[in-house]
């Protein structure tokens, strides 16, 4: 999320910058990083019939059809975390939401409405009220985002408070929709749509009411709230009364203004009220300039504002869901492939300065341009729209991109205890990681880190007609209510290699349970059933397949052997980076001169190198390609140190390191 004019480039002429920058990619050529995902589907087969003309021109025709599923992810209210770091981050970021009471969330929406505050205390930040000094034109986001995430708590905990709380601030929020004279809804005046459909500067209105409008439609799907059903109606059809009366070419300008996935959430109203109607109005947020090269297969991505983009795509993909429409899968297909494969930095993360501002796979390139490196919220999208792609084709490999953003930057991006999140994980060598405070930030990563951490029981496992997906190895449980078939995984991968699994049935049950093969193993591993090691095993990226009929008390044991492996940077080969196993490592630079100052609050959403002390980052000598013949495990289970070097580095998984310097890219010769 990119504050306006605040940058070396806006999202309002990013038209411009798109035509002076991206060269098209040969497609058929790219060589995707290893753990980028598959592109796989129809594009292929459609290649040749791909038309000269934008595929996006003219007027779009919503039809519904929808695409059946080929998985989908069991509902959080059939997985359980169990005791581990992801158990542990959830209950951090329980504590921060429960410390946040709804009076303030509602400040801003009751001021705006004219209804009584109270002497409630404003939050600040990205939050702060009208009549404060710094003001802030996205003032309301935050309360969208913390009704989806309470929504998300309750479906993954069952936590009844946190239900309470935002069933609340739902009819706190209708009774302002209702001041409001029934439709509109937000935190900001009128004004701000006047100056946004006269193009004069305005932060983001759509933006903010898209948080808003999913954080209803979380409360509806998720906890059964029918007020939030009613006051998404409401803002749903404001929108098509605001949007209706524009031309296409003005609504063309209006979409340069960064506007969330406000297409995505019109879509999820379509479909869960099977009113057309919806899908209509989510088409007019359809940013064709954008759209276009995308389904052509053109990366004409350099310039573009990162995060104001991914949750356009995720739209494109639920239109597809919806209507079988292929240009909208087509944008989703590539846009992922492209992205995860010659845009992402070794943790996954993606962007810098919030923008790409370099071509594709010139990413040592990319990444010397700032410090401001790998958006939060670009990996809480890219994980949601990567999920997306998972439902239409199974393929393991999107769970080797998923593993890697979670196990680096989604796990390790929350402080221990304070549940406080960060806005960039930079990978500067040199950088340390930087936090929100409890009420002065709210910052758009805030917002998606109460949505993660709120759900990181999502996606272990999936489900198909023939049986369950094993996606994840993170300790939980899963309980398959339809075909009385629960599944216990107990790991504490990645400090030990394996994982272990039980079963219980209420009766005898006939399904299969595919293991996913990690792409980052050296071999297929060895797996045991009920103690017996299997003859059978499978290819590293694909998954091992049990078929047979489970009994309560039944076994499986999957090793996952973890070994150091290099990863360079694609335009600059000596520019490396060390994995173990799915584990991004830092090496471990000190904590010297790094204040509280330096590590936390507003003023900090990425570390400001140039405020602490000079640092001089070792370079090293490699002498084998092998990285286990100079890099050696140390005292603790996944930590290693360099040999042979001038200066020697400790390296330990970056999602363990917290207040300490660190580097991620080394230059090895
Ligand atoms: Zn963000």
């Amino acid at each position: 999320m990119r504050k306006r004019n605040s940058g070396r480039f806006s999202r309002r002429s990013f038209g411009a910058l798109v035509a002076a920058g991206s060269a098209a990619p040969a497609l058929m050529a790219q060589q995707a990083a290893p753990a980028s995902a598959p592109n796989p589907n129809t594009s292929q087969q459609r290649r040749g019939t791909i038309p000269e003309t934008p595929p996006f021109e003219g007027p779009i025709e919503f039809t519904r059809r929808e695409v059946p599923l080929r998985a989908e992810p069991f509902p959080t209210t059939q997985v359980r975390l169990l005791p581990s770091v992801y158990h542990d981050a959830q209950e951090w970021n329980r504590g921060y939401m429960a410390r946040l009471a709804a009076s303030r969330l509602l400040y801003n929406f009751r001021a705006n409405a004219g209804l009584p505050t109270g002497n409630t205390k404003p939050l600040g930040g990205w939050e702060q009220p009208a009549n404060a000094d710094r003001s802030s034109e996205l003032r309301g986001h935050f309360t969208g985002h913390f009704l989806s995430a309470s929504a998300q708590l309750f479906a993954s905990t069952g936590d009844g408070d946190a239900k309470a709380k935002a069933d609340e601030m739902v009819d706190g929020l209708a009774k302002c929709q209702r001041q409001l004279g029934g439709k509109y809804l937000s935190a900001f005046p009128a004004e701000f749509w006047d100056r946004l459909d006269a193009r004069k500067p305005v932060w983001a209105p759509f933006y903010t009411i898209h948080k808003i409008m999913a954080g209803m439609y979380d409360m509806y799907r998720l906890t059964g709230n029918r007020q939030a059903l009613q006051v998404l109606e409401g803002m749903a059809a404001w929108a098509d009364e605001w949007t209706a009366s524009k031309t296409e070419e003005h609504m063309q300008q209006i979409l340069g203004t960064e506007y969330g996935g406000m297409n995505e959430v019109l879509y999820n109203l379509a479909a869960a009220t099977n009113e057309d109607r919806w899908a209509t109005v989510g088409d007019r947020f359809t940013k064709k300039v954008f759209f276009n090269p995308l389904a052509l297969r053109r990366d004409e991505l350099r310039g573009l504002h990162v995060n104001t983009h991914i949750p356009q795509v995720i739209g494109a993909a639920r239109r597809y869901e919806i209507s079988g429409d292929t240009r909208f899968h087509d944008v989703a297909d590539y846009f992922f492939y492209e992205v995860s494969g010659a845009r992402s930095y070794v943790t996954n993360g993606t962007s810098n300065g919030e923008g790409w501002l370099a071509p594709p796979r010139e990413l040592a390139a990319e990444l010397k341009q700032s410090s401001a490196t790998a958006e939060c919220c670009c990996a809480y999208n890219m994980l949601k729209l990567a999920r997306h792609l998972y439902s239409w084709n199974p393929n393991p490999r999107y769970f080797d991109y998923y593993e890697r953003t979670m196990l680096n930057h989604r796990i390790g991006t929350i402080q221990p205890t304070t549940g406080h999140t960060q806005y960039y994980l930079s990978l500067t060598p040199g950088a340390w990681k930087t936090f929100c405070d409890d009420d002065q930030c709210f910052w758009c990563c805030t917002g998606t880190g109460v949505e993660e951490y709120s759900k990181l029981n999502d996606s272990i496992y999936w489900r198909d007609e023939a049986g369950v997906y094993v996606n994840l190895f993170v300790p939980s449980e899963l309980n398959w209510n339809d075909r009385g078939f629960r599944l216990r995984q107990e790991t504490k991968f990645p400090e030990e290699q394996v994982t272990r699994f039980s079963v219980t049935v209420d009766r005898p049950v006939q399904l299969a349970v595919r293991l996913r093969i990690p792409s980052w193993l050296q071999s297929g591993p060895m797996v045991k059933l009920n103690g017996k090691a299997l003859e059978a095993t499978a290819a590293p990226g694909s998954y091992l397949t049990l078929a047979r009929t489970w009994n309560s008390g039944d076994r499986i044991e999957m090793e996952l052997p973890m070994h150091l492996a290099v990863e360079a940077m694609p335009d600059d080969r000596t520019m490396q980076a060390f994995l173990f196993g799915p584990l991004v490592l830092a090496g471990d630079l000190g904590s010297d001169g790094l204040t509280e100052d330096l590590m936390v609050g507003p003023r900090v959403n990425g570390p400001p190198l140039r405020r602490a002390p000079a640092l001089t980052i070792p370079t090293f000598r490699a002498p084998s390609r092998d990285p286990s013949a100079w890099i050696k495990p140390a005292d603790s289970p996944l930590a290693f140190r360099t040999t042979g070097q001038s200066a020697e580095v400790n390296l330990v998984p970056l999602n363990s390191l917290f207040g300490r310097r660190y580097s991620i890219y080394w230059q090895v010769s």
